[in-house]
């Protein structure tokens, strides 16, 4: 069987969400089903032999490094093992020098680095293209592709539908990354923003999705909790945990943090909240969760966020294939 790649990102980093149109992300929608239908069905792919991917990975990563590594091997590719720790980079070597030295062994890099600045400075010295698996509190969009793929399989539509982003709006890049891509490219009904007090999503990307917003008559409400009537019109509540370590030793104890710990019952998402939920909606979560998401709803069916984490492997081979192919 032959796969249909998107054509548009042949050679291409993928770096932020809005280098995305909805041709591309529809495509890539059809290729990682396409992928998943084969790859269940027990079939196995070699569009990729002998191609080599390099993660270079600076911050911990549970579900993208290793998605990322089974998808290039799904494709017939190989993977380097590189480790940052036991790695020169403890030698005081540079971003740039590392990435250098992979890049010059690889066909693609994939990137995940606890400063924002990180990505351009890989992508302005490597030769290859280079994909963004997180960059601080940046962006995730390889994240985003694959939660917009997964309320496509879902729910069956991504146009139309009301959304809730939930819990540490400030330093999550999935949420960053998802309110753009989505915003930008499906006429969405409504987005709640549900962030404790000094955790909400940051202005300059409100900025960014203001004119998707007008244009397309998406209604926008920023609130401190997850009250019953905003779960009862959501056809998605997308949670998201503290994230701790974007927060500075010294401001460990800071308002914002101590504001998420206090404001955990207001957005917590349990049996109890869900009762005035939808039959027909959906729980995500990138993952991974602390306790804003308890383990109470797991054995519900609209809980996806283990569904969510799946297709994360087929988009990630959507995305590889398009790029190497
Ligand atoms: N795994 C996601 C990320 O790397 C979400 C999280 O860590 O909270 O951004």
């Amino acid at each position: 069987m032959s796969f249909t790649p998107v054509a548009s990102l042949k050679g291409k980093s993928v770096c932020a969400a809005s280098q995305f149109d909805r041709t591309d992300i529809d495509a890539l929608i059809e290729l990682a089903r396409a992928m998943k239908a084969h790859i269940e069905s027990g079939q196995t792919i070699h569009a990729l032999d002998g191609r080599v991917m390099t993660p270079l990975f600076y911050e911990d990563s549970s579900r993208t490094l290793s998605s990322f590594c089974a998808a290039m091997l799904r494709l017939g590719g190989q993977v380097v093992n590189f480790k940052v720790e036991g790695s020169s980079v403890n030698k005081g070597e540079t971003l740039e020098d590392t990435v250098r030295t992979l890049d010059s062994y690889s066909d693609v890099l994939v990137l995940r680095h606890p400063k924002v600045e990180a990505l351009a400075q890989a992508t302005s010295v490597a030769q290859h293209p280079v994909m963004n698996a997180g960059n601080g509190s940046g962006e995730h969009p390889t994240q985003a592709l694959l939660d917009t793929l997964t309320i496509s399989a879902e729910l069956g539509r991504v146009d139309g539908i009301t959304i809730a982003l939930i819990g540490d709006l400030k330093m999550g890049r999935t949420v960053h990354s998802l309110l753009k891509l989505l915003t930008h490219n499906f006429s969405l009904a409504k987005v709640y923003l549900v962030a404790p007090a000094g955790l909400e999503m940051p202005q300059e990307v409100l900025d960014a999705v203001a004119a998707d917003l007008t244009q397309k008559h998406i209604a926008l409400e920023q609130v401190h909790a997850l009250s019953p009537a905003i779960v009862a019109d959501c056809d998605v509540l997308y949670a998201t945990r503290l994230q701790k370590e974007r927060f500075p030793a010294a401001a460990a104890g800071a308002d914002p943090v101590a504001a998420f710990q206090k404001a955990k019952e207001d957005i917590l998402i349990n049996k109890a909240r869900l009762e005035s939920a939808k039959e027909k909606m959906i729980v995500m979560h990138p993952l991974p969760r602390v306790d804003e998401l308890s383990t109470d709803i797991d054995s519900d069916p609209r809980a996806a966020y283990f569904r969510q984490m799946k297709y994360g492997l087929f988009m990630r081979m959507a995305i590889l294939y398009s790029v190497l192919a």
